[in-house]
């Protein structure tokens, strides 16, 4: 049975393709001629036409896919929001500092959307403490004052903790009262806080994917924030997605996603093409550059004293280390026989410990001791890897840094660097070091620019990486590679253009053809 060409002719024409047929057959079928027709070494390198044009293809159908949820949207009816900004202005009012240039110009553009009849879908990048957490609050404000409630959502306990300490401070004077829902809230208050929000005696709630859970009703959700998207699977996203339509009222909720992934444009474009796109492009005033170093484990005796003669200035110091017991294969140094010698070494040092197999009470306990300076030195896994935000801690010690990509080591350097005090990042490694290890240290010694060090990762890894989905396919690509295959972009941009206008039936086709049931999936 021949299989057909849904592309229309004028575009693969344009870009030289051979037929479908022809391409399934010479990837199968392979010539062993000379050059041009050496087909091998052109498919090992997936540089093969045949490749190409599936890669084309495929992108090329996510793309549709996006264009066709983006058009449904168009469709779905948005709350009834009349902006003011009474609480906005009130809010402001109250913070320490003013907004960056770049944090009111995308306030701005969330404020507009939330005037628009049909559900806005916003993501919103911004490099680590470029300040995206009050955004968020202050997109929620017009919500609120409007009578509609607020789903904000955390990919961590700790985090989620976090967002809901700090809306907590700042909601407090506006007389608005917030709730946290967790895997380890008690049943009684749970069941009061479901009550409260079926009511919509709530206006706001923050939590994990414990608000997923089949038996929390919204009264009236009318904006869905979510941190940190990458870390939520697939599934959790679609999930989400669900719970944001208003089952009595046909109302679709507006969503604002926040990510501290630096994600190059063009790149953004096609990952996230059903989506509106803002950058933080600006940090705000007073940040020092952070100090990297790069030093060999040997010197660990030398790392200490350091620790001890920045303790007795007054700053705080976390101390990362990337696996939590002993593995065999990894030797790495756990957390818990470094907090053993670091509290035998510095007797005189109160020091903290958390790490992600401790019960979420001891690891709340454990971040609010350092955040009150209790403690002065944190031992802790990557669990502090994202959005922990603790402005006096100004020394970022990481153990077994050459296990690590960049883009983890990149947001773990981003916790210190917050406050106005000067600030150091030690990378401690374990010799022999690789190529790519070493390249990679020497990028983060080299820079602090977020986008630049996306770059950099984009050269030396694939999509899955990049986008800290750890689950290797969770991009939902089989034969294309959105950075090896970039610079079909721009034409698979354009034959979108016509495929959508032009031939809706095609499109179709296409779709089904590549994504099949998974369509779903690009919902979110
Ligand atoms: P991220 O974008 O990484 O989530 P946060 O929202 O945690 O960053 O902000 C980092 C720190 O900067 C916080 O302590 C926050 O209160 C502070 N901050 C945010 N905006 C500003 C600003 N415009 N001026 C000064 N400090 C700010
Ligand atoms: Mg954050």
């Amino acid at each position: 049975q021949p299989i057909d060409d849904v592309i229309p002719n004028e575009i693969i024409a344009e870009q030289n393709y051979p037929s479908l047929s022809q391409c399934l057959y010479q990837i199968h079928r392979p010539s062993l001629g000379e050059g041009l027709h050496n087909d091998i070494g052109l498919l090992k390198e997936q540089q093969h036409p045949a490749q190409q044009r599936l890669a084309f293809e495929e992108l090329l159908a996510h793309q549709l896919a996006m264009r066709v949820k983006q058009h449904e949207r168009q469709y779905e009816q948005a709350p009834d929001i009349k902006l003011s900004t009474t609480l906005q202005a009130a809010c402001l009012k109250q913070l320490p500092f003013a907004l960056t240039h770049a944090q009111q110009k995308v306030v701005a553009q969330i404020n507009k959307d939330l005037q628009k009849k049909h559900p806005a879908l916003r993501l919103i990048q911004g490099d680590v403490g470029s300040g995206k957490t009050i955004v968020a609050l202050l997109a929620a404000l017009p919500i609120i004052e409007n009578g509609y409630q607020v789903a904000v959502m955390a990919p961590t306990e700790l985090l989620a903790l976090q967002h809901y300490e700090k809306f907590q401070e700042w909601l407090t004077p506006l007389k608005i009262p917030v709730a946290h829902l967790s895997s380890s809230t008690k049943a009684k208050d749970r069941r009061s806080i479901l009550q409260a929000l079926e009511n919509n005696n709530i206006k706001m709630v923050v939590g994990t994917h414990a608000l997923f859970q089949d038996d929390v009703e919204f009264n009236s959700l009318a904006l869905l924030i979510v941190d940190e998207q990458h870390r939520f699977g697939v599934d959790q996203r679609l999930a989400l997605r669900k719970k944001g339509q208003n089952a009595h009222n046909d109302i679709s909720p507006h969503q604002i996603t926040l990510t501290a992934t630096p994600i190059p444009r063009t790149l953004a474009m096609t990952m996230y093409a059903d989506m509106d796109y803002s950058v933080i492009d600006e940090l705000p005033p007073g940040r020092t550059a952070i100090k990297t170093v790069v030093i060999a484990q040997e010197k660990r005796a030398d790392i200490i004293e350091r620790i001890r003669h920045a303790c007795a200035e007054g700053k705080q110091t976390y101390w990362v280390c990337p696996l939590i017991s002993e593995s065999e294969t990894l030797q790495c140094e756990t957390a818990e026989d470094t907090f053993g010698l670091l509290k035998e070494q510095l007797a005189d040092i109160n020091i903290g410990l958390v790490h992600g197999r401790m019960k979420p009470k001891e690891k709340a306990a454990a971040m609010q001791a350092f955040k009150n300076n209790e403690t002065q030195i944190l031992v802790a896994t990557t669990v502090i890897e994202v959005g922990v935000d603790v402005p006096n801690a100004s020394l970022m010690m990481i153990e077994n840094a050459e296990r690590l990509g960049l883009a983890q080591l990149h947001q773990l350097r981003g916790r210190v660097g917050r406050g106005s005090t000067a600030s150091s990042c030690v990378l401690m490694y374990k010799s022999p070091l690789s190529q790519k290890a070493k390249h990679r240290l020497d990028t983060m010694r080299a820079t602090q620019d977020g986008f630049k060090i996306a770059e950099e990762d984009l050269k030396m890894r694939g999509a899955g990486e990049l986008f800290g989905t750890r689950q290797t396919g969770d991009n939902g690509f089989r034969v294309a590679d959105v950075f090896r295959d970039v610079h079909l972009l721009p034409e698979i941009e354009a034959a979108a253009d016509i495929m959508h206008e032009q031939y809706p039936e095609n499109s179709k086709r296409l779709i089904n053809r590549w994504l099949g049931l998974r369509q779903q999936y690009h919902q979110t």
